[in-house]
């Protein structure tokens, strides 16, 4: 497969805990890559041949400031172009955002992409999204946001569409997201969910990793643990229609997971995201080594 992205997820810690987040970050959240882990990915990213971008983010990368530099520079070094997914916590004026940022300008980041939306607003008078645009407009570094819209009952007024499913932003019901936001929302029956929106399971274009090892397809569904088998490897020998969990959704989405393991179920979801986390989670025990880790379905949640 052509994977041209690695997100590493340096950790899952987060200052905040949000609803939408679908990896379940939190401040109690457990685990964080080494500079050594980062630089084995960095290593099998290159046998791989295809690997264009390393992206930093968790949970929250500038937590742990001073490895994600380190990591920024290993994969610079090696010729991966590389980007930052923050909440910007750290911008707490513009001129403290500068001093946050200046390293930056010295490793040749691409992107940075800040959170900035109702579920990441910490305090309400204070502007952390702004001064973080500003500051790294001043030194030139390329920043850009991503919005999460609240989902609503009524989304559907705003759609324009009566009677459209239509939840809004970039929400995808899965991880938290599943257990803390569906209430209230409009559902669609469960045999209409018959393809996966958003991640391409036969030739993913990119993976997720995370810091226990765990190489994600799409958050929670692993393709294997590269502290067990290396990174390349495990990539090159990846057979979707070999993969208990991707071929149902490859064949038929969720509604076919569902199907071909005989769970029971609601008999109406939000959506596919929405029906595939539940099926997921029933399915957990039997293949553990394909839907994991804990952390990804909640196990850490307090
Ligand atoms: S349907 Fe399942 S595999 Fe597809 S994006 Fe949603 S949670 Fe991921």
């Amino acid at each position: 497969m052509g994977i041209s992205g690695l997100h590493l997820l340096l950790t899952y810690k987060c200052i905040l805990e949000c609803d939408h987040c679908f990896v379940f970050g939190g401040p109690n959240a457990k685990g964080a890559m080494k500079i050594a882990d980062i630089t084995e990915i960095c290593r099998e990213a290159k046998k791989l041949g295809s690997v264009e971008w390393i992206f930093f983010e968790g949970g929250e990368p500038f937590l742990y400031y001073p490895i994600m530099l380190k990591g920024i520079k290993v994969a610079d070094d090696m010729g991966f172009k590389t980007g930052i997914v923050t909440n910007p916590y750290w911008a707490t004026s513009i001129e403290d955002a500068t001093e946050w940022l200046v390293p930056l300008t010295k490793l040749g980041v691409s992107d940075i992409s800040i959170s900035e939306d109702t579920f990441h607003q910490m305090e309400e008078e204070r502007n952390y999204p702004g001064y973080a645009k500003e500051a790294a407009e001043r030194l030139g570094l390329p920043i850009g946001a991503i919005t999460i819209e609240e989902p609503t009952p009524n989304v559907s007024e705003r759609s324009g569409l009566e009677g459209d499913v239509v939840t809004g932003g970039e929400v995808m019901f899965r991880g938290r997201a599943a257990e803390n936001l569906v209430e209230g929302l409009p559902r669609k029956p469960w045999t209409e969910l018959r393809e996966c929106p958003h991640e391409d399971l036969q030739k993913p274009g990119r993976v997720h990793i995370d810091p226990f090892g765990f190489i994600h397809l799409c958050q929670g569904i692993t393709l294997g643990n590269y502290k067990e088998t290396p990174l390349s490897e495990l990539i090159k020998s990846y057979d979707p229609s070999a993969h208990p969990i991707c071929a149902p959704l490859i064949e038929g989405g969720p509604a076919a997971l569902v199907k071909k393991y005989d769970l029971e179920h609601e008999d109406t979801f939000v959506d596919e995201c929405h029906i595939c986390y539940r099926a997921r989670l029933s399915l957990r025990d039997r293949f553990p080594e394909y839907l994991a880790p804990g952390h990804m379905y909640g196990e850490n949640e307090e």
